[in-house]
């Protein structure tokens, strides 16, 4: 049975973008998709070997540009990526998605020529990978004013404080720091990102215990006592921070979204599937209007979400998307997502419970859409702005 999705996006993108995308549906199906079972029962992190494999196909560099031996592809591609991966898990799609939505994404709009040569080359191949260090154990939503703080000590600076909830921190080399420099100063303007080397004799990293969700995606807690970093570590302009962040986090929605439409996307095809086998009552499920309800109201939600992120993605590769947009498109995939997984589950019955099955999955990770990369209620303020400015909002 023809994915659902694809019959969609044959229409939205060009012949060679589908290329490009069916190529990652096939790697999935054929590497991915026979062994994932065994790393979910055995609670394993994505293979080493596998992110090797990820690495030499150019999936960490897929919209970096070629000059830094990136693929030199657009936010369409990584999304494409991002839905392709993500069919199968999430895990697996947000490892080189974060990575360059998060992690090499600041450099690139906010680096120098020194660090982006630096350090660009390798997060390309997938050698390394940088953290995008914004959550802190007491600023999750309230991210403009960082508890881990930066203070002048001669010519350099030194870090204090905790970062927490790293994506890909196992993997990477350094981390973008979101610090505290000037507290006196208005809001957007008090902190400075910085590139501290993970292996600082003063940083230490821990994996999160008990994450059961995206449990096969790297998260870490990340420790700075006194990290010694000079100007050169500042990523973007002195006390502009927020700025760094605030812009990457543009594009990490877009691919969060994606994810929420991958996940869904699976849904739907189990249940189209499911519901033509199974019977009760000597009939398939599936001529009860009651599933026949649920099915077309996830393809319906798959159809719209897609027209609605492609035509987003192709405004942001041509740098006219406002952040409202992104964080709009966000919020409705994740939610609609995760409502059409628990109807999901519950039309095709018992069975949905188990791993092997592949939905409770999918549900469990929408869970991280809705709250990562910004927290769904918290951006429907941000999002609201606009809408009453004549009055503020809480
Ligand atoms: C698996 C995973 C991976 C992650 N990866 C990264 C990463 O790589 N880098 C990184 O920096 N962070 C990462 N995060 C952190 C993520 O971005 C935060 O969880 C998110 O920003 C929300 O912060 P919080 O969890 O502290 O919730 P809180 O901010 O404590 O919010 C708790 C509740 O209060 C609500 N709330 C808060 N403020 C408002 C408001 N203004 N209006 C309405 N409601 C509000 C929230 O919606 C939520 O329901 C990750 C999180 C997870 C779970």
């Amino acid at each position: 049975m023809e994915r659902r999705i694809d019959h969609y996006l044959e229409r939205l993108v060009s012949s060679d973008s589908m290329t490009f995308y069916k190529a990652l549906c096939e790697f999935a199906e054929e590497k991915i998709e026979p062994n994932y079972l065994d790393w979910e029962r055995n609670h394993q992190l994505i293979p080493e070997d596998v992110i090797s494999e990820m690495g030499q196909m150019g999936l960490f560099g897929v919209t970096v540009s070629e000059k830094y031996g990136g693929q030199g592809g657009n936010q369409l591609d990584l999304i494409l990526m991002g839905l392709a991966l993500g069919y199968h898990s999430q895990s697996l799609a947000i490892t080189p998605g974060a990575a360059m939505s998060l992690g090499a994404k600041p450099l690139q709009l906010f680096g120098t020529e020194a660090q982006k040569e630096a350090h660009l080359p390798d997060l390309a191949s997938g050698k390394r990978m940088f953290v995008f260090g914004l959550s802190e154990p007491g600023r999750g939503s309230d991210a403009t004013n960082p508890q881990v703080t930066a203070k002048k000590d001669g010519d350099d600076w030194k870090i204090k404080g905790e970062k927490c909830w790293s994506t890909n921190a196992k993997w990477s080399s350094h981390v973008v720091v979101h610090a505290l420099t000037s507290p006196e100063s208005k809001p957007g303007y008090r902190t400075t990102c910085f590139i501290v080397p993970m292996d600082d004799s003063n940083v230490s990293y821990q994996e999160m215990a008990g994450k059961d969700l995206w449990s096969q995606s790297s998260t870490g807690s990340i420790t700075f006592d006194d990290v010694r970093v000079s100007n050169d570590a500042i990523l973007g302009k002195e006390n502009e921070g927020f700025k760094v962040m605030a812009q990457t986090l543009n594009g990490g929605r877009l691919f969060i979204a994606g994810m929420s439409l991958a996940s869904l996307a699976f849904a739907l095809d189990k249940c189209r599937s499911y519901s033509q086998e199974r019977e009760q009552f000597g009939v398939p499920i599936g001529t009860f209007q009651r599933v026949q309800d649920v099915i077309i109201d996830m393809d319906i939600t798959l159809e719209q979400g897609l027209t609605w992120l492609i035509d987003l993605t192709n405004r942001y590769n041509d740098n006219t998307l406002d952040r409202e947009s992104a964080a709009k498109v966000k919020i409705e995939c994740s939610r609609k997502a995760s409502d059409h997984l628990t109807m999901a589950m519950e039309i095709c019955g018992g069975v949905s419970s188990l791993d092997e099955f592949g939905l409770i999955r999918h549900h469990r990770d929408l869970f991280v859409c809705r709250v990562g990369e910004g927290s769904n209620f918290a951006l429907k303020g941000f999002a609201a702005r606009p809408l009453m400015p004549d009055i503020t909002l809480q």
